[in-house]
């Protein structure tokens, strides 16, 4: 069974092997099944044959044994006596076998209408009786209908005897008539025996011409579907061949394409990291030029103090008597304090970014942001215990974990500069909301105040490095934008909304939840 199944499997299959075999095994089964038909129907029409001869036989005897013997019997003697009288039964004898010589007629047998043998060609079974009921054919003979059977060589005959050769046994009515052959009424029954055995050559005969004629009938067939399957057979294995071509063509076209793609991808990294790294530079130029700019003025202005300063000091130091007038004193106080606030605003500018470059080299680790947050609150209020008296502050956390992948310090650093703004937008009695939210993949901060707001035309600028609205000692426009680049920094993204002037803010940061990223591709 195995070795069928491999037979069988695409590969291995020979479309011609399977047509001949099978075709070989349907041309045997339907010869020999033909031939059995054909010889039946040979047989039958044979046998046919043979009962018409008999009829035709036995009509010709009955006349001729009442024109032959018994009409000159009867005229004679007055009466038919076969049992007794021996010359009557020679006469009838003699009629008889005259009758039958030549022909193909084994046997005759004469009975009256009780089954009784009054007449045999073997004197031997001449008196036996056959009783109703044990020949049917015999039976239905006695009754006007002839009948006949086949006995196949072998068997036993109605008498009980071997049938050395085949035969058939054919009944029919036997007749009164008159001297011109009339029917008249029906006196006994003729039984002959004929020989039957040319039927079996016959129907071998008939056997073996219609299997040659269905063989070769079937022959010619196979031959005509053979070339046809031939023909198949070699576009199909032509088309494989183009098939299994194009499939190996494919392959390497893949083979080709996934290394143009792989080549493309290369490029497209190298020109990505190229537009990154000029990004940076650009980067790098607006925040040298806000730097420049935000430093300068101050710087100007101290600059400027200074020569004020100097040109006032040796004026009063060529002046006779080296008098200085109070009014003179008290400007070089003003001049020395716009200095002071001037070199003090320098210094956090560069205190802000020196922070900011501190730490840029992140140290990733799971971290709570609902922790962060509580931490963040505790340590301002430490700071800036004035604040607490000033402005309510809300703490909505989440009862889930907050858990992200991030810097501590850096994450910190963006909610201290985010509620450090509010408290600034804040009047006293407004409420500053600090909110988190665990989301499927995840974490959401959410902070809240109901200050100041912003005016719309500056929300997409707030995020910009030194954008800022509040006065110059006050403000360095730092602080949003280091926020964003850390929120960027840890695959989060930032977002400010505002209703106007005077209607709050809401600044929203969303960061993935820790394992619904890979750090991996955080930290590259
Ligand atoms: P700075 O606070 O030094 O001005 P930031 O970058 O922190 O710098 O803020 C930039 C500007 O964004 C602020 O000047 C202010 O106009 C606006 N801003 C930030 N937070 C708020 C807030 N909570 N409400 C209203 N405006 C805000």
């Amino acid at each position: 069974m195995p070795k069928f199944k491999k037979i069988l499997h695409p590969e291995k299959f020979n479309l011609i092997l399977y047509y001949t075999l099978t075709s070989f095994v349907i041309i045997v089964i339907l010869s020999f099944v033909i031939g059995k038909v054909f010889a039946r129907l040979e047989s039958q029409e044979l046998v046919k044959r043979s009962e018409k001869y008999a009829h035709n036989f036995i009509t010709h005897i009955n006349y001729e044994l009442y024109k032959d013997f018994l009409i000159p019997t009867l005229k004679k003697s007055g009466k038919i006596d076969l049992e007794n009288n021996r010359r009557q039964l020679r006469k009838l004898d003699n009629t008889v076998k005259e009758n039958l010589y030549g022909l193909n007629i084994k046997k005759l047998y004469l009975y009256d209408l009780e089954g009784n043998i009054i007449y045999s060609t073997l004197s031997e079974h001449i008196g036996f009786a056959i009783n109703r009921g044990e020949n049917k054919k015999l039976d239905s003979a006695i009754n006007g209908i002839p009948a006949s059977a086949l006995r196949l060589s072998g068997t036993v005959d109605s008498k009980g005897a071997y049938v050395p050769e085949t035969l058939l046994e054919s009944y029919y009515p036997f007749y009164e008539m008159d001297a011109e052959g009339t029917k008249k009424a029906q006196v006994g029954v003729l039984e002959i025996y004929q020989d039957m055995s040319a039927l079996k050559k016959q129907i071998a005969k008939a056997h073996q011409k219609a299997t040659l004629m269905t063989g070769s009938a079937m022959g010619g067939l196979f031959i005509a579907l053979y070339l046809i399957v031939l023909k198949a057979s070699r576009i199909i294995d032509a088309r494989t061949r183009q098939l299994t071509e194009a499939r190996n063509t494919l392959e390497q076209n893949v083979e080709e394409r996934t290394l143009e793609i792989r080549e493309a991808y290369k490029k497209l990294q190298h020109t990505q990291r190229r537009l990154v790294q000029s990004e940076k530079l650009a980067s790098i130029g607006t925040l040298a030029t806000g730097l420049a700019h935000e430093i300068n003025n101050p710087l100007a202005s101290v600059a400027g103090c200074a020569e004020g300063l100097n040109e006032r000091l040796i004026s009063i130091l060529n002046r006779p008597g080296k008098y200085t007038e109070k009014e003179e004193l008290e400007i070089f106080s003003e001049y020395l304090k716009i200095i002071s606030n001037e070199t003090y605003r320098c210094k956090s500018i560069i205190s802000n970014l020196l922070n900011f470059s501190r730490q840029s080299e992140p140290h990733f680790e799971r971290i709570d942001i609902n922790s962060i947050i509580k931490n963040t609150i505790d340590s301002l209020q430490y700071h800036q215990p004035e604040n607490k008296a000033k402005q309510k502050i809300q703490v909505n956390l989440s009862e889930m974990p907050c858990e992200i992948i991030g810097d501590p310090q850096q994450i910190k650093q963006v909610f201290i500069n985010l509620i450090t703004n509010s408290f600034h937008a804040t009047e006293a009695g407004g409420e500053i909301i600090i909110a988190t939210l665990q989301k499927e993949t995840t974490v959401q901060i959410l902070f809240r105040d109901t200050g100041v707001g912003i005016k719309p035309e500056y929300l997409n600028r707030i995020f910009d490095p030194f954008f800022t609205t509040k006065p110059t000692e006050k403000g360095t426009g730092i602080g949003l934008s280091i926020c964003y680049g850390i929120v960027d920094m840890h695959n989060g993204r930032i977002d400010v909304f505002s209703e106007g002037e005077g209607r709050g803010a809401v600044f929203e940061i969303t960061f993935p939840l820790a394992g619904k990223q890979d750090n991996a591709e955080r930290t590259g």
